[in-house]
């Protein structure tokens, strides 16, 4: 089954890859950029998306890509843990807008769990930028 969902080049994460509209990047290799969700749903909410695809979605992926970018996302994911200290991590991902998704250029989310904290709504409040700037220093200390 595809999806088979056109892609548009002028979507904000596209537009994020090309440097016209900032981020607060955590990572970002020749193959993927991870960087904070604006609109988190709890502190650490991260986004991975690969650079050079036209992948609306994941259905629509090329496998080759796919399997390179999920191990950034476990990457990704160790150092949330590692700099947060979360009691878990939702890793996410919608295909569709029926299923979720806003912004169709694919994209994981890692989302950490805190113990007794309930998630924000998906794409709800904004973040204020400084703070999550010290969020992304954490993640990257723990990257590297
Ligand atoms: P989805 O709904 O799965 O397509 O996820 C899109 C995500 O992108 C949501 O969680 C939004 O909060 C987030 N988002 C939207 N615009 C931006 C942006 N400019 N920078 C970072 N995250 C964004």
């Amino acid at each position: 089954m595809s999806l088979e969902a056109a892609y548009d080049a002028s979507n904000i994460f596209a537009r994020i890859v090309r440097g016209e509209l900032p981020a607060v990047k955590v990572f970002e290799d020749d193959l993927a950029i991870a960087f904070m969700d604006i609109f988190p749903q709890s502190r650490g909410h991260t986004l991975v998306i690969p650079k050079k695809s036209t992948a609306a979605n994941l259905l629509d992926e090329d496998p080759s890509t796919l399997q390179a970018l999920i191990v950034r996302v476990q990457r990704i994911a160790h150092a949330v843990a590692k700099a947060l200290k979360p009691a878990g991590v939702r890793i996410a991902q919608f295909n569709g807008a029926p299923a979720g998704q806003t912004v169709f250029h694919l994209h994981f989310h890692i989302i950490p769990v805190y113990e007794g904290a309930k998630l924000a709504p998906h794409a709800g409040g904004k973040s204020d930028p400084a703070e999550l700037e010290a969020i992304a220093a954490e993640i990257r200390a723990a990257l590297s």
